[in-house]
């Protein structure tokens, strides 16, 4: 598996570039913004890319949705508790960060879905309690945990709709569940393990 994270943006946001060895097909997630730098890696790494997943809808991590998607034709996916971040047409404001809706999703996401690219396959987890319809990809012993789950951290839940207990819920029994030895790629910060996070973070001791 091809794996490539690239930190975009003012707020650091962890944009990944994912591909198949074998079929050259790929996909990103969360496309946050610096679009020409995520294009420019797209194409060293000599990807066909396939999907735009969004693990939510947050600004940051939808920045460059717009400039990636024209550019590569690949399809847009979001959950679709998220979707509406896309359809808007007024500006939203959110972070300190004001931003108009890119575009509508081709693809709605729901728990229980699964990603396929090339010979690489993730299922959608859907995680809410971050924002509505964040969700979480797993797959390849791997799992990308958007703003849900970072390394010694938990997403924030004091945003539009956010959720305290519907964040710990999808921690608990969503990636909690999950084998130690499962590498996690977060929305921001740096990588880590499920192991490491059951044992070590603070937020999720009892
Ligand atoms: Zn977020
Ligand atoms: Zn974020």
């Amino acid at each position: 598996m091809i794996l490539k994270n690239l930190v975009v943006g003012p707020l650091a946001t962890n944009c990944y570039i994912v591909g198949s060895e074998s079929s050259k097909e790929g996909m990103i997630v969360d496309p946050g913004d610096e679009a020409e730098v995520i294009l420019r890696n797209v194409k060293d790494l000599g990807l066909e890319i396939r999907s735009i997943v969004l693990t939510h809808g947050h600004i940051d991590h939808i920045g460059a949705l717009k400039e990636v998607k024209e550019a590569t034709g690949a399809e847009v996916a979001i959950h679709s508790d998220d979707a509406q971040a896309l359809q808007e047409k007024s500006v939203s404001t959110l972070l300190g960060l004001s931003y108009s809706a890119p575009l509508p999703a081709d693809r709605l996401l729901k728990d229980g879905d699964s990603m396929d690219i090339g010979d690489l396959h993730f299922l959608v987890l859907h995680t809410p309690g971050h924002s509505p319809g964040c969700i979480c990809l797993l797959g390849e012993g791997i799992i990308f945990s958007g703003d849900t789950l970072f390394n010694f951290g938990i997403g924030r839940y004091d945003l539009p709709g956010g959720n305290y207990s519907q964040l710990m819920n999808s921690i608990h029994t969503r990636l909690m569940t999950l084998p130690d030895n499962t590498t996690v790629y977060p929305g921001h910060g740096p990588d880590t393990t499920i192991g490491a996070e059951r044992s070590g973070n603070p937020f999720l001791q009892t």
